[in-house]
């Protein structure tokens, strides 16, 4: 008799894990609010708990990440930096922000300068240093004719261990066009620390995965940067990350002309030619550069910044709904609706395109 309310507990509990079992795993997601933007985080697991343990990790990371490498808000970590370089002075920064930094003169000086985050203050003079789109008409010539002759670059930044300063003091560096990719990376890294192996993390179509959705790949849409809607789907293998950089989402308007928050280092303008361009790569963090770098190299220099940077995987669209790509981005994208031409090139061509 006394043991009849114990055999009854074993019976539920076994019964309870024989559901877990049988559920098996399932999607879970939560989208967070970091970087300005919306976060979402899937999981295909049978463990909820780390998940939610994961995400609530990750949401405090990414909280700390913004105010630190802030390109122009509050007193963080960049912001004193770029004061730092533009008084002359040395700085001691944490080994995580000198890393990045250090990536991203790699990746800087690999794009032949097309991607230069050093360009902080013209970014900040095209009015993009603002929550707000900006508006009213275009900074003048002779501003930003000044600010491209003082030619910031990230080579004038030298590296002493983590103490930094800049032979040239109009360097500001803005982390815009990479940090994304960066977190993006750390978030599956993370996530796998969690014992969650197969997860997508996605800031508004910038991505990156790692193992897949039950017995399918994660699939994914590439959004139409004219209009509404999906220009293609993939399939995204474990590892890999799709970073696409755009003139859709955050430009200025003025006088029916808009404006892209990506700009030219050469001549201080924003692109004119791109509409949008699309890497894919196991590394975020240099997707992320290489998508700004080849949204500035355009149609005519494309596939030379795609072999300089490495890459096989890229797709450019242009204002016209042109798209160029790769052979290897070919094969595995399936356009969703009918180009009005498509152009295949190799890395490394001569760029005569
Ligand atoms: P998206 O935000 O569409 O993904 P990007 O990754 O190209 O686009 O990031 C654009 C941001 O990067 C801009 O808002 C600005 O802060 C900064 N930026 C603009 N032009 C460049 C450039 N040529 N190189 C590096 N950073 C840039
Ligand atoms: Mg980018």
């Amino acid at each position: 008799m006394r043991r009849r309310p114990l055999l009854r507990w074993v019976f539920l509990i076994a019964t309870l894990t024989l559901a877990a079992c049988a559920r098996g795993p399932v999607d879970h997601q939560q989208t967070l609010l970091v970087f300005g933007t919306l976060l979402e985080i899937k999981a295909f697991t049978d463990k909820p708990d780390a998940f939610h343990r994961a995400v609530a990790d990750l949401d405090q990371t990414f909280q700390r990440m913004h105010r630190v490498w802030h390109a122009w808000k509050g007193e963080g970590e960049l912001v004193r930096l770029n004061r730092a370089f533009a008084a002359g002075e040395t700085l001691q920064i944490s080994t995580e922000l000198a890393e990045l930094l250090r990536q991203s003169q790699h990746y800087a000086e690999l794009s032949d300068g097309l991607f230069n985050p050093a360009i902080g203050h013209l970014v900040g003079l095209w009015g993009f240093h603002s929550d707000e789109p900006p508006g009213g008409p275009p900074p003048d010539r002779e501003s930003i004719q000044g600010l491209v002759d003082a030619a910031p670059s990230m080579a004038d930044i030298q590296f002493n261990a983590n103490r930094l300063s800049s032979a040239n003091p109009s360097v500001a560096i803005d982390l815009g066009a990479f940090a994304k990719g960066y977190a993006l990376n750390l978030a599956i890294r993370r996530l796998s620390d969690f014992g969650l192996a197969h997860a997508i993390v996605n800031a508004g179509g910038d991505l990156c995965v790692s193992g897949s959705h039950g017995d399918r790949p994660w699939r994914i849409g590439i959004r139409h940067p004219q209009g509404d809607g999906v220009i293609a789907a993939i399939d995204v293998a474990d590892g890999e990350c799709v970073l696409t950089s755009g003139n859709y989402e955050r430009y200025r308007e003025y006088d029916g002309i808009r404006y892209a928050h990506i700009l030219d280092p050469r001549n201080g303008y924003p692109v004119e030619h791109v509409a949008s361009a699309t890497v894919i790569s196991h590394d975020g963090a240099l997707a992320d550069a290489a998508a700004t770098a080849l949204s500035v190299a355009g149609p005519s220099r494309w596939r030379e910044i795609a072999a300089r940077m490495g890459l096989s995987q890229v797709m450019l669209v242009d204002e016209q709904g042109k798209v160029y790509l790769t052979p290897v981005m070919q094969q595995r994208i399936e356009f969703q609706r009918t180009l009005p031409e498509m152009i295949i090139g190799v890395p490394g061509s001569d760029g005569s395109m």
